[in-house]
């Protein structure tokens, strides 16, 4: 099923967005409706709810896992859930929301550089940022792309310091064989409708154990434990069963979705390959990455700038993305936050452009991209 936006009236142009949704056949959605209908249970722990967290755990290879209605209250969730104080290490370079769930808790964030090669959070720099107050590391896997997480982990156990991982772009990734949900203490999905695995807006908290999932279910649901105990001041960040229907769905398709993926990536690391001055980013090593995005460098060697060349995809209503530009430090909230040198994340989001990559990008539809790339380039 695909979602026509239509062509625009002045261009006549179809308009090609940097990420489409997976979206469910209806005539597969309908039976599992009339079962909720049938139920009479539209949230707080149906049977799709129950369904969908087992065959996650399943697929992801991971033990424990809490569904949230988004992505943005597990994180804010995890940090309560681990009574994270004080003082947390993070990157600039990330949706703004890895930040925000720190202010929601009157945590204040520490920001500290990238790696230019993994675009994540420097492991050698973290030690220098911890002060008395530090308690807890919220790295990002960046792209899907497994974060230093060994030598993070190092430096966390020096300090006593607790690791959340923003993996919400990290849906599926296994690293040396394990599912890389499993690394630190807790790690957040987003199954918001611009990432790899959709229930519309959706996500999900991994849990190490029982005991923490137990504590995770409180907090999301008012911290009710039964019907007379509330054990914490919780918040509603709880999936419906609209939500965990679709889910079921969209995950007997995930496999195919991921190699349509990877098909894509490989025909733009061709294209790329021929043009000066461009460079994709190389797949991770030793890693079953979900190409969840498709971030290209545009280098000074470039005849045009990255912020032109944005303009051109722009006209021909190629809406290309700068993830991540500006950096969360630039933002107002945050310009007075502490922060360390950020020479290498400012220098990627002022290469950075993201270019559209999602299963069922046409052939048609590649073409322009890459027609804008070559001419752009010189060629054609
Ligand atoms: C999408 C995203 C989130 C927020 O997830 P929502 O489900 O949209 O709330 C958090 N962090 C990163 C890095 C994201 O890309």
């Amino acid at each position: 099923m695909e979602v026509d936006e239509g062509p625009d009236p002045l261009t006549n142009k179809k308009q090609i967005t940097v990420t489409r949704p997976l979206l469910p056949e209806l005539a597969e959605l309908t039976p599992l409706l009339e079962r909720i209908w049938e139920s009479g249970r539209l949230t707080n722990g149906g049977q799709f709810h129950a369904e969908l967290e087992q065959q996650l755990c399943d697929y992801l290879g991971v033990s424990h896992l809490s569904l949230f209605t988004n992505g943005t209250l597990a994180l804010v969730t995890a940090l309560q859930a681990l009574r994270i104080r004080g003082e947390v290490i993070t990157t600039p370079y990330s949706f703004v929301a890895t930040s925000h769930a720190l202010l929601w808790n009157k945590l204040r964030p520490v920001f500290v550089d990238i790696e230019p090669e993994t675009f994540n959070l420097d492991p050698a720099q973290i030690e220098a940022a911890i002060t008395p107050e530090t308690t807890a590391i919220l790295p990002v896997h960046c792209y899907g792309v497994p974060a230093n997480i060994d030598e993070i982990q190092r430096v966390a156990d020096i300090y006593g310091l607790k690791v959340i991982y923003d993996a919400a772009h990290a849906f599926g990734v296994r690293h040396r064989g394990q599912s890389l949900l499993e690394a630190g203490d807790l790690s957040v999905l987003s199954f918001h409708a611009t990432k790899v695995f959709n229930t519309f807006e959706g996500g999900a908290l991994v849990c190490p154990d029982a005991k923490t999932k137990q504590r995770v279910d409180y907090l999301k649901n008012f911290g009710f434990a039964d019907e007379v105990t509330v054990v914490a001041p919780g918040i509603n960040g709880k999936m419906n069963e609209f939500q965990a229907a679709v889910g079921l769905l969209q995950l007997a398709r995930i496999d195919e979705a991921i190699a349509d993926r990877r098909r894509l990536y490989h025909r733009y690391q061709r294209l790329v390959s021929g043009l000066d001055g461009l460079e994709l980013m190389p797949e991770p090593d030793g890693t079953d990455w979900n190409y969840a995005y498709c971030p290209l460098l545009v280098g000074p060697g470039f005849p045009v700038t990255r912020d032109a060349l944005y303009d051109r995809f722009r006209q021909q209503d190629i809406l290309v993305r700068r993830y991540f530009y500006p950096l969360i430090t630039d933002f107002p909230m945050y310009r007075q936050a502490r922060q360390l040198p950020l020479p290498n994340a400012r220098a990627m989001s002022e290469r950075i452009l993201c270019l559209p990559l999602y299963p069922g990008l046409s052939d048609g539809d590649f073409e322009r991209v890459s027609a804008v790339l070559q001419a752009a380039a010189g060629r054609g």
